[in-house]
């Protein structure tokens, strides 16, 4: 595959390839080498209108919406079949684009985004819906229809599968979506696009508007034809998504948004090196930059300076390099403004008075991309900006703690609620912990298992519903009673004795 790719970066309205109304462009500038990928199409409220209006018309049509869930389930399994025949090319646009190494591009992105968009398909013909116990002179039937249209709203972090999360319960369940990719990372969306016209979607189903938060995204979350409104990204744009939503049409508003994820290791941790291990490479795998990332790393004070002894063997492991070069294991952060925040931290954590262990510079300078050192900060309080704000970047806050009750409360001591992790042989403990903390999912003596048969979400202000699993068809179909009179002749059985 050529570096010296070609993209096309026109929106996908309706089966095609179009400019922005205006004609507007930005550039996508790649954070591998800062060369500009692309002139991506700016859309605004125009391109929104019609992206809608084409998907409204698919869907009042049912040109989708009407096809068995068998005949939906046939070509979603041929869309994912498509993006795995072209995973090379997605994977190198992929990390173009974001930054990230191809090796993972390749073998977490692409696979993951594929086997989500099967998965949802495969399902699609396996749901039932319910009769209700009722009296015997009615049939109540309880039935799951699709809300409509469905926009979507995604971050850069990893954009297909950010994307397939949405889309994928969405499409199968026969909705149609008009899908926002983030401004940094747009390019394997509309690829996506047009894999999904060539698997059978029929145009006006699958649209991708590209462009700007506040132009494309906000006419998307406010608009009076959208039905639902599913977004992942930061929890300050997530509250002002609910506000569209309810300022607008009262659209379904479902979010996935930020974190600050524990990881507790108590000092009868069954397998130290395991969770050394674990801590700096959940922190460290995509440049930091996922929101389930395990920022806050609480140790008991006995066995902190084995851990992080330990954790600084390990260190020389995830320098930078070249993310095109299928060695490496770090990549670039997503750009030039991602790059400067994650700075501006680092340096918060050094004048609040934690102690710098590791890292804390920029790298890679030469290259013209946006290279951060993995860095590990000791001392850290849970008050300091760094043990509170989400970084979005490779950088570990180390705590310690005495006392599991304390280290308990402090650990849900954030406005967020994602994921946590606890690391005990002592099975009492994990179960009364788990338990006592305030997150969608909690890992016990692992923090990497992920799987597309559970929910993903957060409690408190990490969002609102549930991406994966089952559970996500709840935020793409609305569920509908119908009552049915029966004035049967025929009162009870009769039965030849
Ligand atoms: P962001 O909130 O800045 O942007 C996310 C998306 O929203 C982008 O497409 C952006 O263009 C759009 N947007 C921005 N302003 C908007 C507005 N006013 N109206 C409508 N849309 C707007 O987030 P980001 O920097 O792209 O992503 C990082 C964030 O995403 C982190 O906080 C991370 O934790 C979160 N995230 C959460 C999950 C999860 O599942 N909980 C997964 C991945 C990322």
């Amino acid at each position: 595959m050529s570096i010296d790719m070609k993209f096309d970066g026109r929106a996908f309205i309706n089966g095609e390839r179009v400019h922005a109304r205006d004609g507007q462009t930005f550039d996508s500038v790649s954070p591998v080498d800062g060369r500009v990928l692309a002139s991506i199409a700016r859309c605004g409220q125009a391109d929104i209108d019609s992206a809608v209006s084409f998907a409204r018309a698919a869907f009042d049509d049912a040109r989708w919406s009407g096809l068995a869930p068998a005949q939906r389930k046939k070509v979603m399994i041929k869309f994912a079949d498509l993006l795995l025949a072209l995973g090379d090319e997605l994977a190198m646009t992929e990390t173009l684009d974001m930054g990230k190494p191809v090796k993972y591009a390749r073998g977490v992105d692409v696979n993951s985004a594929a086997n989500c968009i099967r998965w949802y398909g495969e399902a699609v013909d396996k749901v039932y819906d319910e009769i209700a116990p009722t009296s015997r002179n009615a049939l109540a039937l309880i039935t799951r229809e699709p809300v409509g249209v469905v926009g979507v709203i995604v971050p850069w972090n990893y954009p297909m599968i950010m994307a397939a999360w949405k889309i994928a319960p969405a499409l199968a369940a026969g909705n149609s979506v008009v899908l926002k990719p983030s401004e940094k990372s747009p390019l394997t969306a509309l690829r996506m696009a047009d894999l999904a016209l060539q698997a059978g979607i029929p145009a006006g189903v699958f649209n991708v508007v590209t462009g700007y938060g506040p132009e494309a995204g906000s006419p998307l979350a406010l608009h009076m034809d959208v039905d639902c409104i599913a977004f992942t990204g930061s929890t300050r744009v997530g509250k002002q998504i609910h506000v569209m939503a309810g300022q607008s049409n009262l659209k379904r508003a479902w979010t996935e948004l930020g974190g600050k994820s524990p990881n507790i290791v108590f000092a009868d941790c069954p397998d130290l090196d395991r969770a050394v291990q674990a801590a700096v490479g959940s922190i460290f795998f995509n440049q930091g930059e996922s929101c389930n990332a395990p920022s806050r790393l609480f140790v008991e004070e006995k066995i902190k300076d084995k851990f992080l002894e330990k954790a600084l063997v390990l260190m020389p492991g995830y320098a930078p390099g070249n993310p095109l070069d299928k060695a490496t294991v770090m990549g670039a952060l997503v750009d030039k403004t991602q790059m400067d925040t994650v700075l501006r931290y680092i340096e918060s954590g050094k004048s609040e008075g934690a102690r710098l262990l590791s890292g804390g510079e920029r790298t890679m300078v030469e290259t013209g991309g946006c290279y951060v050192q993995p860095t590990i900060f000791d001392g850290v309080r849970n008050d300091m900006t760094i043990a509170r704000e989400e970084i979005f970047g490779p950088v570990l806050s180390v705590l310690s703690f005495t006392d599991a009750a304390d280290v308990v409360r402090q650990a849900n001591q954030t406005i967020y609620g994602l994921q946590a992790g606890l690391w005990t042989s002592d099975l009492n403990k994990a179960h009364g912990i788990a338990r006592a903390l305030r997150a969608g999912t909690v890992h016990v003596n692992q923090y990497d298992e992920d799987d597309i048969t559970v929910p993903f979400g957060g409690f408190k202000q990490s969002g609102v519903g549930r991406d994966k699993s089952l559970h996500a068809f709840d935020k793409y179909t609305e569920t509908k009673t119908t009552w049915i009179r029966i004035d049967s002749p025929i009162r009870q059985a009769s039965v030849e004795r």
